[in-house]
């Protein structure tokens, strides 16, 4: 089966949440799936290829779910970016527009050594705000980005006109 309608297939459009007029990509039916859950993990490591990064940076809250098989099979560690205020040691903050609101989001000072390969990845690239402000984290922490992984692109919204020439790979775009 191709991976684009095994991940359509499993995402769920809820309308007006969080917010009216917002359409909300629901995952957790393809994260329930085993085999799609498999699949798209190991077609994003596959996309990049072992060897090519050396951290994984996962974005609150779905990211991590996606981010920590990926650094898993990887063969490298995690970095969470979360929302302000959840990580307990020295941070880097950044504060940026949503779809739907406004985020700040943090990184440990000390997440990376200096150059190290980030794969940044998350679950829906929609105005690419989150993407934008997570990429600036990892550069200020001394990461080098190979690119960021999302398994949907929300194309309309055009987030990736915001980031410059980071490598996007997207599993779907809509
Ligand atoms: P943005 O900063 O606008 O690119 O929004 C991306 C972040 O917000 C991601 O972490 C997504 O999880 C979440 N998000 C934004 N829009 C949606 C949507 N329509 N459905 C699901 N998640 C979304």
């Amino acid at each position: 089966m191709d991976i684009e309608k095994l991940i359509l297939d499993r995402i769920r459009d809820v309308n007006d949440y969080p917010k009216p007029g917002i359409v909300f990509k629901d995952i957790t039916p393809l994260l329930a799936d085993q085999a799609a859950f498999t699949h798209v993990v190991d077609a994003i490591v596959a996309h990049y290829g072992r060897g090519a990064v050396d951290k994984v940076a996962g974005i609150e809250a779905r990211g991590f779910i996606l981010a920590a098989p990926v650094a898993y099979h990887f063969g490298v560690g995690l970095v969470p970016i979360r929302k302000k205020g959840k990580l307990p040691w020295q941070t880097y903050e950044k504060s940026y527009d949503l779809e739907y609101g406004t985020e700040t989001i943090e990184i440990h000072r000390d997440a990376f050594r200096p150059g190290e390969r980030v794969l940044i990845v998350d679950d829906v690239l929609a105005t690419g705000g989150t993407a934008q402000a997570a990429a600036e984290l990892v550069r200020q922490g001394g990461g080098d980005i190979v690119g960021l992984s999302v398994l949907m692109e929300l194309a309309f919204l055009d987030g990736r006109a915001r980031l410059g020439n980071l490598d996007i790979h997207a599993l779907v775009t809509v």
